[in-house]
């Protein structure tokens, strides 16, 4: 490629361009656990074998029972561009496999001490291919059990750069777990072990069904707050477990989606998932073990070698059917539906629908057929609940019967306050609180006021001062995913610091005697589940811990509000809303939201143009 004299563009040797792309597909040790188990899957293994140590570092290997390669393939394989799973462009259109790119293997291999050794059951001995930094460096006849076992031995050993970004071996030990459980979500019907450092983190056999292995995998607590889902949309199946919409997490670390059995995402999906179920305060996320799927040709995978971004081909029929088999799902179990956003359209009728669900659905909504569905509010319109004079004048209204206790007494409050005097006129449908204040109304809502106020408090506690906490009467254990479990751990201390008595217990779980007073009665789980992801958020950095500490605090605020959100009495609302005054930022709650709109009456006398 030389050319003429200072011409700077060359073509890259093969070697080098492994590397470069080896940082796209091969992150961390578990992007490699990712693909190998991936190879292994495709190669129709039904038992899988994963040990790693030093969380990948130094091992990670991958040994399957599936087909095996003869002599060539095995030594075809970890070429770039060499895959058998693919032959021309228009296979592209029509992918059944895992892996397609012939990436995986060339990319690993040159960031490694690669060792291949495969059989095929039909072949008398089997094959070791050993590369050191993407050079073959030997090809030999090797005795084998048919199949295929891959090991992967100091990742980044010629790449430092890429070493030094790797984390402490537990959190890409933990990395590893994950992809291993959302693996072994999909493939319920195959065997799969994990060792880790020796120690045997999983050890799943082959299961009859799903729900099996989600038994097995999250315990008897998980599959308790599921319900199954099951419902086909025209050429749309959609599948699995949907968590009860008391069943949430922050982020979406609980929500195992895949598209024709490949982990994966779309926004179409996240959307109507949003859309099926009943708002969730705060943004959570429904837990969901879900499978879509459609003929392959409807949906284009080949986004980007590692992004599990995937696309469709019809958006419309896609959020349809998520909407209609999670929304039956939650119908069934009584569960009222949100009211449907406007661009939805209610499936046709019974008899003329094209749905198929496993039992007749029950109608679209609100009727649900389950016992406790909660009322549907009345009205979106200003159901005012007036504050009365006298009792005598107190009227039944139709809204909820705390409103009536309002007092009309005036509150001082100290200066420096958002406002130094207000009285509670009532509550608007919507559930905000409406205030008169000093020189205007103000619109308070309750729920980021709650937050504000709690987070305070909280802060308060955590700063030391005066920091309470209540023993439980019962120990609660609390079981986590790997990931979060390791997100936890690194944080005890803060956490006892805030008055949580907590210590590990076994592998997964942790054993919870006592919690911050503040947030005495909410659940053990959803606290440190949010910490968890909060901590994420806040990265790892030494700086990061007082950032850390807030954002924990936010977090256990606002599911401390969450807990008592729309049981507020009249009383409590009062004692907020003097809280709230007191607060010292007021205007916003921890997570940015307005607690409170004000309008003045001047606001209101230049409008009506008085
Ligand atoms: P891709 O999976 O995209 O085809 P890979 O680099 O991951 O690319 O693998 C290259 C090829 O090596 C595969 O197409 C497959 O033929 C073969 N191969 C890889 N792993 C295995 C395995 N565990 N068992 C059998 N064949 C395998
Ligand atoms: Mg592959």
């Amino acid at each position: 490629m030389s050319g003429a004299e200072g011409s700077k563009i060359r073509m890259l040797s093969t070697h080098v361009a492994n590397k470069i792309a080896a940082g796209e597909v091969v992150e961390r040790p578990a992007s490699v656990v990712k693909e190998l188990l991936e190879n292994a899957l495709d190669a129709g293994a039904t038992r899988i074998d994963i040990v790693v140590t030093a969380g990948g570092r130094k091992l990670v290997s991958v040994a399957d029972n599936g087909g095996g390669m003869n002599r060539d393939d095995a030594i075809m394989a970890p070429e770039r561009q060499a895959t058998s799973k693919i032959h021309d462009v228009d296979d592209i259109e029509n992918i059944a496999t895992l892996g397609f790119r012939g990436e995986a293997l060339a990319s690993i291999a040159s960031v490694s001490r690669f060792t291949l050794r495969t059989r095929r059951p039909e072949d008398e001995s089997g094959t070791e291919v050993s590369i050191v930094g993407g050079r073959l460096q030997d090809v030999k006849d090797c005795g084998c059990p048919p199949g295929t076992c891959i090991e992967v031995r100091d990742l980044f050993f010629n790449v430092p750069a890429r070493r030094n970004f790797l984390r402490a071996f537990t959190t890409e030990q933990a990395h590893i777990r994950n992809v291993f459980v959302v693996h072994a979500i999909a493939h319920h019907d195959v065997a799969f072990s994990l060792k880790c450092d020796g120690d045997v983190a999983y050890q799943l056999a082959a299961a009859e069904a799903l729900r099996d292995r989600i038994l097995e995998i999250g315990g008897a607590d998980e599959l308790e707050r599921l319900v199954p889902v099951d419902c086909t949309l025209g050429a749309i199946r959609v599948h699995g477990f949907a968590g009860l919409p008391s069943w949430t997490r922050g982020d979406r670390n609980g929500q195992f989606i895949y598209i024709n059995r490949r982990p994966a995402t779309a926004p179409v999906v996240l959307g109507a998932i949003s859309e099926a179920y009943p708002k969730l305060e705060d943004n959570r996320k429904p837990v969901l073990y879900l499978f879509i799927d459609l003929p392959p040709d409807q949906v284009d995978v080949n986004v980007h070698p590692t992004k599990r971004e995937v696309r469709f081909r019809r958006l419309a029929d896609v959020r349809e059917a998520v909407i209609a088999a999670l929304s039956t799902a939650l119908n069934r179990a009584g569960v009222a539906a949100p009211p449907p956003a406007a661009p939805w359209t209610p499936p046709p009728a019974l008899g003329s629908s094209p749905w198929t669900p496993s039992q007749p659905p029950a109608a679209p909504w609100p009727q649900a057929a389950g016992p406790a569905a909660p009322p549907v509010r009345p009205l979106p319109s200003f159901a005012f609940a007036p504050a009365p004079r006298t009792p005598a004048e107190a009227q039944p209204t139709p809204t909820p019967p705390a409103e009536v206790a309002f007092s009309e007494a005036t509150v001082q409050m100290p200066a420096g306050s958002p406002w130094t005097q207000f009285r509670i006129l009532g509550r608007l449908s919507a559930g905000y609180v409406l205030l008169e204040t000093n020189d205007g109304y103000t619109v308070v809502d309750p729920a980021a006021a709650h937050e504000r106020v709690l987070y305070e408090k909280l802060l308060r506690v955590a700063a030391g001062a005066g920091r309470v906490s209540q023993r439980l009467l019962i120990p609660q254990s609390v079981e986590m995913k790997p990931l979060d479990h390791r997100r936890v751990e690194g944080v005890l201390p803060v956490l006892e610091e805030m008055g949580f008595g907590i210590a590990p217990l076994g592998k997964d779980a942790f054993i919870v005697d006592a919690v911050p007073d503040a947030l005495a009665g909410a659940s053990c789980e959803a606290v440190l589940l949010d910490t968890a992801a909060a901590l994420e958020d806040a990265g790892a950095g030494r700086r990061g811990r007082e950032r850390w500490r807030e954002e924990l605090v936010a977090k256990a605020a606002s599911r401390a509000a969450v807990r008592t959100r729309g049981a507020l009495s009249a009383k409590e609302l009062n004692a907020i809303v003097v809280d709230l005054a007191a607060c010292e930022m007021p205007y916003t709650s921890p997570a940015g939201r307005p607690t409170m709109i004000f309008t003045s009456f001047r606001e209101l006398d230049r409008r009506f143009g008085r």
